[in-house]
């Protein structure tokens, strides 16, 4: 009786049904919530999807002050202001897009006490006018949406998010809840450390999509091989993200060629165009969308079967987020990516040329993840899970690996000649180097930091570069070794490392399957 008691009198549970009309909370959702509620800081993480904006939203309205939410992309707060409105939630948005006429009668509802939901800006949050306005009202919590943003580890870096942390030293008695759907753990201590958020309740998802089959295929004649690979799906509902604005529209003219309805989407195309595009493909009037990144930030659409990577994508996280586009509704649903190595070299030799060191190293780091995910040998939804820290040993079933595995051997001894020789060079050095090491180069660095001293130097002498990198990103993505981005991708020994190199336990490793050009000219160079 004690339950039914509390669910009637919980406002949080009376809103979610009387307000949104849902029964149940998802996971994770009502002790975020109540968080919020009880002053507590939290960090969100869930995937795109899972249902973060109801977690500021609801307390928003069970509260008697004013949440703040800020966020980085207009359209996104123009779209959940409407959709409040529409619930009869008081809510109003402020950014550099809003006439100034429409700022003031925000402003008055601020001082009436009338608005329960303000979107902001990070540009705006942080106008010390502003800032004193918020010190005199009544403020339940601040919810920073797209937290990753704050992060130079993320993918989306924007420096204005970096700052406002700042808000603190000004409003330090209003609880944060940093919400993101990238989980990395360097941008997760990140956002903790840029927001000073206090012992935080730190929530994270399952980013698993069972549902979505991870494919990679060897890139030989793309055009042909994506129509295809359309054609088969009979007029289902999918997205192709191609690398460049030309290329989007090549290949939607030959999609169109080849009877399906099929339209190009990027940033270079007339507003309205783009409009009805979206307007036609969430209708079912177009088929397949061929776009650049540029599509699909806050795309709701459940049906999409099939999402097609033409061209590799430059972060892990990336890829998760365009790919999670697919299969919204639950259902069976496909995510391939044709893959080329000279297109990662292509990719690699973009990254290198450009001036600031910092991001430099950033994207190299976070494009060599998606590079592994690419080769991996091992079930591909490992390698995604693992990048987002979420561990498992059980293989999938539902990728092209899983499916169609390849050719295994027992890679106990090979495993331990890698990992010793990763304990050797003192867990300071990189993939690249342990490669040489065990490989017997005699590369002036292998020389000059008298790693040809090593025992296990030159112990791998018989294999070739491919083997040695295949052998270590297996281990990796089996979390045997770690790769520490913060410190040139320095690989580490983990514990469950311990057994194989004391011969405990079995290991079966695969044999390459993709000829790794790529790792092969970066060694040389
Ligand atoms: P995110 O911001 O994490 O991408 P959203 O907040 O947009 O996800 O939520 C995705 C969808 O799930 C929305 O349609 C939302 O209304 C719905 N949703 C969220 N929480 C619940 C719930 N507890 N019960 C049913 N539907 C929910
Ligand atoms: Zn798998």
């Amino acid at each position: 009786s004690s339950t039914a008691e509390k669910t009637q009198f919980d406002p949080l549970q009376q809103q979610l049904e009387s307000t949104f009309g849902y029964h149940q909370f998802r996971d994770g959702q009502q002790d975020i919530m109540q968080a919020a509620m009880t002053g507590r800081d939290s960090l969100v993480l869930m995937p795109t999807g899972g249902g973060k904006s109801l977690c500021y939203q609801l307390p928003a309205i069970c509260g008697d002050g004013l949440t703040l939410v800020i966020s980085p992309l207009l359209s996104l707060m123009q779209d959940q202001v409407e959709a409040l409105k529409a619930l009869d939630i008081s809510a109003a948005t402020l950014h550099s897009g809003v006439t100034s006429q429409e700022s003031m009668a925000t402003m008055q509802g601020l001082q009436s006490g009338d608005i329960k939901l303000l979107y902001v800006s990070p540009e705006r949050v942080l106008q010390p006018s502003f800032i004193e306005r918020l010190q005199q009202l009544k403020l339940n919590f601040i919810a920073v949406d797209e937290a990753h943003c704050i992060s130079q580890w993320g993918h989306d870096f924007r420096p204005e998010y970096g700052k406002l942390g700042v808000l603190r030293n000004y409003l330090p008695n209003v609880p944060f809840m940093a919400l993101t759907a990238t989980a990395d753990s360097a941008t997760q201590h990140d956002i903790i450390e840029r927001l000073c958020l206090r012992e935080p309740l730190v929530h994270r998802s399952s980013f698993d999509r069972p549902n979505i089959r991870y494919v990679v295929q060897e890139k030989y004649k793309p055009l042909k091989q994506v129509r295809d690979y359309v054609k088969k799906q009979k007029g289902a509902a999918g997205i192709i993200y191609c690398g460049s604005r030309k290329k989007t529209e090549e290949l939607s003219e030959s999609l169109q060629q080849a009877g399906v309805r099929a339209a190009p989407y990027h940033a270079g195309i007339e507003h309205q165009i783009k409009e009805s595009t979206l307007r036609q493909f969430l209708r079912d009037d177009i088929d397949v969308v061929v776009a650049t990144v540029a599509f699909g930030m806050g795309i709701n659409k459940p049906n999409i079967r099939f999402v097609i990577h033409f061209d590799i994508p430059r972060s892990v996280e990336s890829y998760y987020q365009e790919t999670g586009r697919a299969g919204r509704d639950g259902l069976p649903a496909e995510a391939l990516m044709l893959y080329d190595p000279r297109d990662a070299q292509w990719i690699r030799r973009m990254i290198e040329d450009q001036e600031n060191e910092q991001r430099r190293l950033v994207e190299a780091q976070k494009f060599s993840a998606m590079q592994a995910m690419a080769e991996a040998q091992t079930c591909r939804r490992l390698v995604v899970l693992n990048y987002f820290n979420e561990y498992s040993d059980k293989e999938c079933g539902n990728c092209d690996l899983c499916l169609d595995p390849p050719q295994r051997y027992d890679g106990l001894e090979d495993a331990q000649k890698a990992l010793s020789c990763v304990y050797r060079v003192g867990q300071q050095f990189g993939i690249n180097h342990v490669v040489e090491v065990l490989r017997g180069s005699k590369a002036q660095r292998v020389i000059e930091l008298g790693h040809d001293q090593l025992s296990t130097y030159g112990l791998g002498k018989s294999e070739t570069q491919e083997h040695w990198f295949s052998v270590l990103r297996q281990l990796i993505h089996r979390g045997l070794i770690l790769q520490d981005i913060r410190r040139f991708a320095a690989l580490q020994l983990t514990d469950a490392a311990r057994p194989i190199l004391k011969g405990e336990v079995p290991l079966e490793l695969a044999k390459p399957r993709i000829e790794l050009t790529a790792t092969k000219t970066r060694i040389t160079d």
